[in-house]
């Protein structure tokens, strides 16, 4: 029976860590994989949780089971951060831990067509893993344009699908840091766009994988925060893998707005079935470490530096890139207003692959890079090797 199962293609940007690690040139640069890297290319555990991680091993009694919902201390720890001052949405909001944000949002989905969901608007493109799990839950998948041809969003095409939706409809929507072209709607457009969700008939979901790596912890949740004081009803996916480094321990949480407190308890009980019957209870390890750190002020100070430092370093490779103007074809000025660990290039395939054959510079087939394989020592050589292959 397994002999009928047809083969699927690859993942490419795994693909790419294999090519990139064959590769003997010592200059080479990788612009592929979406994680953070310091000046001199490595992706350290951030200070804060190494401390925490101390903390736990001499605190933690037991490895007893916990619940589909996770370690509840760090669920609302984090709440703070993603939803302000009113964190509790007055008793509104329902949360629990997911596997990173990958299961945040498959959970999303899955309670979304559980409650009449069929079909879900994308920006497009986006991160592929949305689609995939659309796909896979069993809604349809609709797409509009995220952003124009010159670097910014195209807030109308989203203002436009929120208005035409109909009951049954959701709509995905980044909330900051936008991957794969680190385009964000600017606040202005977020007033928008939350009154559009207010007026019109769509379940918005809320996806926030980087909050912090943009302009801000505040101001990378501007967005998601007014989206939630408009509307009755939201989903939220979080992801704490990147702005804490937690990548393989797989560290999200999904969040669920309701119109009334009292649709809570069947809300929660949809999401403790849908998590039981897809990994029955998230991993505990990084949540628990997240948890440590945000409940000590101390951590929490150092964990906002490290932060800082990252975002700060981010936006001086976006600047130093903006400041070479042209590359061949290619304009780099938008990428200064760009925000978080990614920007489309417009360049094609063939571009691409000879970056790589000619250059040893890996980056995915559509034109995302990684700002953060970027520094001072190869900036240079990557606007150069650019206006090469597109000039
Ligand atoms: N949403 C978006 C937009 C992302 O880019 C990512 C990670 N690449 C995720 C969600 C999921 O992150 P995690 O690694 O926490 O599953």
């Amino acid at each position: 029976m397994l002999d009928r199962l047809e083969p699927q293609s690859p993942d490419a940007l795994l693909a790419l860590i294999k090519l990139y690690a064959d590769d003997e040139r010592s200059d080479k640069i990788d612009l592929g994989v979406g994680v953070y890297r310091t000046g001199q290319g490595d992706t350290p555990v951030f200070a804060a949780i190494k401390q925490a991680e101390a903390r736990l091993v001499e605190e933690q009694d037991s490895k007893s089971y916990l619940g589909p919902e996770g370690d509840m201390g760090f669920v609302h720890a984090l709440m703070p951060y993603a939803f302000g001052k009113d964190a509790a949405m007055g008793g509104r909001l329902a949360g629990m831990q997911t596997p990173g944000g990958t299961g945040g949002v498959r959970l999303a989905v899955a309670l979304a067509r559980r409650a009449g969901v069929g079909r879900v608007h994308l920006g497009t493109p986006s991160w592929p893993n949305h689609a995939q799990i659309l796909a896979d839950v069993g809604v349809e998948t609709a797409t509009f344009p995220h952003a124009r041809a010159d670097g910014t969003a195209d807030a109308d095409a989203l203002l436009a699908v929120i208005r035409g939706a109909k009951a049954g409809d959701a709509v995905l929507v980044h909330g900051c840091c936008h991957n794969p072209t680190g385009i964000d709607y600017s606040p202005e457009e977020w007033d928008a766009i939350a009154k559009a969700f207010a007026e019109g008939a769509a379940l918005p979901i809320l996806d926030l994988a980087y909050q912090g790596l943009g302009q801000g912890i505040e101001e990378d949740a501007y967005g998601l925060r007014r989206v939630l004081a408009a509307v009755p009803e939201a989903l939220v996916a979080y992801s704490c893998d990147k702005n804490f480094g937690m990548y393989r321990d797989r560290v999200g949480a999904l969040y669920v707005l309701a119109a009334d407190a009292g649709q809570l308890p069947a809300i929660q009980s949809n999401l403790n079935a849908l998590a039981r019957a897809s990994w029955s209870m998230p991993p505990d390890h990084g949540g628990a470490a997240v948890r440590v750190v945000l409940r000590d002020d101390g951590l929490t100070r150092l964990w906002l530096d490290e932060l800082e430092t990252m975002r700060a370093r981010m936006r001086e490779v976006r600047e130093s890139l903006a400041a070479a103007g042209t590359a061949g074809s290619v304009d780099l000025a938008p990428l200064a207003h760009q925000n978080g660990l990614f920007s489309t290039l417009p360049v094609t395939k063939e571009q691409v692959e000879r970056l790589r054959k000619e250059h040893a510079i890996y980056m995915a087939g559509s034109g995302r890079i990684n700002v953060a394989g970027l520094h001072q020592g190869n900036i240079d050589k990557f606007v150069k090797a650019l206006a090469d292959v597109t000039g």
